[in-house]
């Protein structure tokens, strides 16, 4: 009945590379720019990831990739026997020590964003079609999400230690936080084992361990949500850039109306409150992780206000109606892609 339309696509690009060392004064970073660039590429959670890192050697790299193949297995929603699963089937479990500190920081961040971020929207993603790959998309019905909602409360899931439970009927997903704590547990890795320089791209999720080997910074593409190509490339060092998008994972009914993946708790449909893509850049991938989930359900005003609240993170707000906002660190950082066909502006300080 319904067109499937699209699946997944990268929120950002990678627009360069490792590339060779220019003309390095230091010691230290002639040492760092005589080592080589290694990469892998792997797909885990449903989507294609890169880790590029700078004098890592491959079993480096397979750590990176078991690392995240590890944290898969734990927190799938989908996985019989991950400890999510268990806990959305059986009503409680014992999670590992990383993944109980994950639904805590995600517990307390649904609360920081008053509910705009909420890990037990699950089962309306479900009744939407969105767990599943084989695009069984459908709109449910009124009734069918008044009754879904009635158990749709963070504030109800119980976290003591590694003893997590959910009430009957409610499960849980950690989906919007999970690549962005992937990206950290990476990073830490790196740089325990001395990478100074990596790129990570988590299929929608970058980040960047310091600068690049030359001492410049990464340039990570932001795509245009409307369109094949690029809004433009922001510089950022040891920084995190995540992206959330209407545009990832959606279908149109036969009248052409669209419906996407993130859920607005609240109303139980997709959140359609003035933005289509929302790109968080900030020192931690959990945060920035969810926050761009949290931004986007918000819309626009809110996620103003909400920045200027916080302030420990920057965006790229892009509107439905064309505009494309920046926070103010970002205008420096920001090069527009040639002929962009959005309206740019800066968002003011208050
Ligand atoms: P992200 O791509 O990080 O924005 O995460 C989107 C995914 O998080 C969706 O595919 C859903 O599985 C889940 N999700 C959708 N809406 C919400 C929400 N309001 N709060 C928490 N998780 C959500
Ligand atoms: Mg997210």
């Amino acid at each position: 009945m319904y067109k499937r339309l699209a699946a997944l696509a990268l929120g950002l690009a990678l627009l360069c590379g490792c590339g060779a060392a220019a003309q390095p004064q230091k010691e230290t970073e002639t040492v760092q720019a005589a080592q080589e660039m290694r990469s892998t590429e792997f797909f885990a959670m449903d989507t294609v990831m890169s880790v590029r890192a700078c004098g890592a050697d491959e079993a480096l790299l397979a750590q990176a990739e078991a690392l995240v193949l590890s944290l898969e297995e734990e927190l799938s929603t989908t996985r019989e026997g991950s400890a999510v699963y268990t806990l959305d089937h059986e009503g409680h479990a014992e999670l590992s020590e990383r993944a109980a500190y994950l639904l805590g920081r995600a517990l307390a961040l649904c609360a920081e964003t008053d509910g705009a971020l909420d890990v037990s929207v699950y089962p309306v993603v479900r009744a939407w079609g969105f767990t599943t790959a084989d695009g069984s998309y459908r709109v449910p019905d009124a009734a069918e999400l008044d009754a879904l909602l009635q158990n749709v409360d963070y504030t109800r899931v119980l976290l003591d230690g590694t003893e997590a439970s959910v009430p009957e009927g409610m499960e849980i997903d950690l989906g919007a936080v999970t690549k962005g704590y992937t990206g950290d547990l990476l990073t830490a890795l790196l740089r325990e084992s001395g990478v100074e320089s990596a790129l990570l791209d988590l299929g929608g999720n970058v980040q960047t361990v310091g600068c690049k080997p030359d001492g410049s910074n990464w340039r990570v593409g932001v795509k245009d949500p409307a369109g094949e190509g690029l809004l433009g490339a922001l510089a950022v060092a040891d920084k995190a850039v995540v992206t959330s998008g209407g545009y990832e994972r959606y279908f149109t009914d036969d009248a052409g109306t669209l419906y996407w993946h993130i859920m607005d708790p609240r109303s139980g449909c997709p959140a359609r409150n003035g933005l289509i893509s929302v790109t968080v850049v900030g020192d931690e991938g959990l945060y920035c992780d969810a926050l761009s989930t949290a931004l986007f359900v918000m819309g626009t005003e809110d996620a103003i206000a909400f920045w200027r609240a916080h302030r420990d993170f920057d965006m790229v707000l892009v509107t439905e109606d064309g505009r494309l906002l920046l926070t103010p660190a970002l205008a420096e950082r920001f090069t527009p892609a040639d002929a962009l066909r959005y309206e740019t502006a800066v968002i003011a300080d208050a």
